[in-house]
């Protein structure tokens, strides 16, 4: 079989008729440019080559093929002034580049071709990419499949970042604990970026503002900082998927402004002058690997502001190139602050426009407002961003000057607005009292952005109704929902390329571009080798997780079991313990009746805890807990089984979601904005276990309700037990089973007699369960046991899976990204013509 990912027809071209040149995309070129690359570039010789100087060679040889793609896609834009989206995101978790880059190009098959013409094992080669982990979770990939989308859609754009030098922590479990290894990424250098040193910034911090004057002896404030950083741009090139549109993921390296203190050095304090140079460059050392939470400490700021900055000063400094004023800037630039980590930008973008540009304060209003626009991700309250005016002012003083001249102004309007609502005023302003007075960075975000959006249509709801209820009372035209999407290339094309070559083989390439197209499939549905195939397809997979699992933590499963899957950060709200309560009640019934008929199940749990954050870790140690006891009980044999795989990233996803039957999506309603996760899953045929949150009710509208294992309180039920006062402990009382699974993890039965040791899971459960994991009990197993019943009929089953992926359409991030487009950024796609464009010819 023709596999899909060869398509030499789709190649764009490179219009490079010299044979020899040495961005051909012929067998031969490609074979003595990746050869060449080894030796020159690397000087390596073959006999010498470890695998990772081949995927080194490799990924040089692909980039280069990137390049004039690249370079002319930034020429165009110039050229053509066309309007930019900047999205700012303190997260890109891009995942490797190499395969995805490969895909887009339309050079995977050749690929593989030459590089197994040489001996070498291919698959083996993309393996050796370090994983970029430059996020923590759904965030920052949503960011990665936003630019994949981009890209694709041939929509002028830019991603602004930061250059962690270490990213996400990597993941070991020892003893069923997390123990948090640091991730060095750019160890071993970074092929896929440029360091571009000519166009660096200069980030000025701390010290004090005075009042000075203007080049018209106008008074205008000062600021005098008490000390600089440079901000270096790295540029990733990001490709479409078959277009010649190669747009920049810009991420910023920290570095001193002097890599020396020379009278410190002159003083003789070496010791001091290198000092200063650590310090400056501490602030893109590392990503705070929190999810969902808040740090609030000044290194966190100090990166925000940083990269915000840098971004902003970069986006005028283009702009300035072709444009005689800032006073279209809105007009050619769209920001897209992803969550409020970027939000310092709204004063920082007045800053520069009053006190660099000399314009008045409602002018740059006038132009921050509409360059802005901002995207929420929760709905927690403690989840939402707030720093204390006195760090804030320390780091950065002259923007804590124009917030609070921002909330008097905003504050003002509001009183004349709506008289005598001190309650509104209150909620409203941009400063908490108390205390210490704190900055809600939502509230910021919210005052200086032309639109805000939820990610998923519930999600977008509550934030009207609830946690930004009154900005949405005072400017209802500024709310839109955006659900969330992912990139079919990486998500199914890429991660599951059998699957891609059969829905090819049966309705065309077409769904790759337009994946409502999937909904083709459905003709097939009574084909019943279809039905096969797809069923053989899902078993492969499975049999390959259950070759890494063995390979990698040395546990044999079962690919015939049912493959049962909570994949994502560790997380409260997530209620990765409500499926262990469930694997529990399984396993006492077993115990209870030792002959018991049940569909043998796998289960596979994986995601990091916030290093901090002491619940997460220890709901990962029960799961191992629970794991050592299921897994060698003689009674249980050759029915359950439980695995955490360690270390949870992109590439591990791409093994894991095409192999799952099953998708717990089980987060307490109302508390999980969107999920993306859960559309990975879909989009592969696993069917979902879920309750009506996030982006789960638009998965099951989509589906069918009948192709959907519902369970579980709604939002609004849950709010309405909350405020009738919720006992958890009438569900101890009421419910057996419950009971017997709560008393097992209290007797110690997991953990070799120690009682206590899960005591702060289960004592929460017993008094005020602020997630409802026992209201939420009794259903989840019942949906589990409808669950199993599907799965005795495996023909049954496999319409349900191949439903769910042809209803999937409306979860491609393209058509996310087609409305941000349409409804809050007003870009259009630019042709990149790369037919007159020869990079041989600038020699
Ligand atoms: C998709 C993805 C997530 C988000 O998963 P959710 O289930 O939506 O929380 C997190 N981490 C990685 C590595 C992912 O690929």
């Amino acid at each position: 079989m023709d596999s899909i990912l060869k398509s030499k027809t789709k190649t764009p071209q490179t219009n490079i008729q010299i044979e020899d040149d040495r961005t051909g995309m012929s067998p031969e070129t490609l074979k003595r440019a990746f050869l060449d690359n080894l030796f020159y570039l690397q000087g390596i010789n073959q006999t010498d080559a470890t695998l990772y100087d081949y995927y080194v060679a490799l990924a040089y040889t692909v980039r280069d093929r990137l390049l004039h793609r690249f370079l002319k896609t930034v020429e165009t834009y110039k050229q053509e002034k066309v309007k930019l989206v900047s999205y700012f995101s303190a997260e890109f978790l891009m995942g490797r580049y190499l395969g995805n880059n490969l895909i887009n190009l339309g050079m995977y098959e050749q690929t593989r071709q030459i590089i197994e013409d040489l001996g070498l094992d291919f698959d083996e080669i993309l393996e050796q990419e370090p994983d970029p982990g430059l996020g923590n979770g759904g965030l920052g990939r949503l960011a990665a499949c936003f630019l994949d989308s981009l890209a694709s859609l041939e929509i002028p754009a830019i991603g602004y970042g930061i250059r962690y030098e270490f990213g996400i922590f990597h993941q070991m479990i020892r003893d069923g604990w997390q123990v948090e290894i640091p991730d060095n990424w750019l160890r071993f250098g970074n092929p896929w970026e440029l360091p571009r040193p000519d166009e660096t910034v200069e980030i000025m911090l701390g010290g004090h503002t005075e009042m000075g004057h203007n080049e018209l002896g106008h008074p205008k404030a000062v600021w005098i900082p008490a000390r600089t950083v440079l901000a270096i741009p790295y540029d990733t090139p990001v490709p479409g998927y078959q277009t010649n549109t190669v747009n920049p993921l810009r991420l910023w390296k920290a570095e001193a402004s002097e890599s020396f203190n020379f009278d410190a050095f002159n003083a003789g304090q070496y010791d001091q002058a290198v000092a200063e140079k650590m310090d400056a460059e501490t602030i893109s050392k590392v990503l705070y690997p929190n999810d969902n939470t808040p740090a609030g400490r000044e290194l966190r700021l100090e990166q925000q502001y940083f990269f915000v900055s840098a971004s902003l000063q970069d986006l005028i400094r283009i702009h300035l190139r072709t444009h005689d004023s800032l006073d279209d800037f809105h007009e050619k630039v769209a920001v897209q602050l992803n969550d409020t980590h970027p939000a310092v930008a709204v004063a920082e973008l007045m800053r520069l426009l009053i006190d660099k540009h000399n314009y008045s304060w409602n002018h740059a209003w006038d132009i921050t407002q509409k360059t802005l626009s901002y995207t929420n991700h929760t709905l927690m309250p403690e989840a939402l961003e707030r720093w204390s005016a006195g760090l804030f002012g320390r780091l950065l003083p002259r923007h804590l000057e124009i917030i609070y001249e921002i909330n008097q102004r905003f504050l003002d309007n509001v009183r004349t607005w709506f008289p005598g609502d001190d309650r509104l005023t209150t909620s409203l302003s941009l400063i908490e009292e108390g205390d210490e007075k704190q900055i809600r960075m939502a509230n910021l975000a919210c005052v200086g952005s032309h639109a805000i959006n939820g990610v998923a249509a519930l999600h977008t709801d509550l934030l009207k109704k609830d946690t930004l209820k009154d900005f949405a009372k005072l400017w209802p035209e500024k709310f839109y929902n955006k659900t969330n999407g992912v990139t079919p290339r990486r998500w199914i094309l890429l991660s599951n390329q059998e699957l891609s070559t059969l829905i090819t083989e049966k309705i065309g390439d077409g769904w790759l571009k337009n994946l409502d197209e999937m909904r083709k499939l459905e003709a097939f549905i009574e084909d019943a080798k279809f039905r096969q195939r797809w069923q053989e397809i899902k078993q492969n997979n499975k049999r390959s997780l259950a070759a890494y699992i063995l390979k990698h933590r040395n546990i044999q499963i079962d690919p015939n079991s049912l493959f049962d899957v909570q994949v994502k950060r560790i997380h409260e709200y997530k209620r990765q313990h409500l499926a262990v309560l469930g694997i529990i009640a399984f396993y006492n019934r077993i115990k209870q009746n030792p002959g018991l008929d049940i569909v043998p199940r796998t289960f596979i749990f994986g995601g990091k805890a916030a290093p901090g954050y002491f619940l997460a870790k220890l709901v990962i140690k029960l799961i191992n807990s629970v794991a050592e006891v299921v897994n060698n009980d003689p009674d249980v044999r050759g029915r359950l089984k439980v695995v955490f795989l360690p270390n949870f990233n992109v590439s591990l996803g791409q093994r894991i979601y095409p192999a799952a039957d099953l998708s717990e999506q089980v987060s307490t309603a109302g508390k999980e904005a969107s999920g993306t996760g859960n559309m990975k899953f879909a989009m592969n045929g696993a069917l979902t276990i879920g309750t009506l949150d996030g982006a789960n009710i638009e998965i099951r509208e989509e589906a069918g309700a009948e192709n959907f294992f519902l369970f579980g309180l709604t939002a609004e039920e849950v709010y309405r037990r909350k405020a009738e006062g919720y006992n958890p402990m009438d569900y101890y009382h009421g419910n057996g089973e419950l009971r017997g699974v709560i008393d097992r993890i209290s007797s110690g039965h997991f953990s070799h007699g120690n009682g206590g040791l899960f005591s702060p899971i289960v004592d929460p459960l017993m008094s005020h369960d602020p997630y409802m994991l026992m209201a939420d009990f009794q259903s989840y197993v019942e949906a589990q046991d409808a669950v199993s019943e599907a799965y005795r009929d495996q023909d049954r089953w496999t319409r349900m899976s191949i439903l769910n992926s042809a209803r999937m359409g409306k979860f491609s991030s393209d058509r996310t990204i087609r409305e941000y487009c349409n409804e809050i950024w007003g870009v259009k796609p630019v042709k990149i013509n790369i037919e007159d464009y020869n990079p041989a010819s600038l020699s």
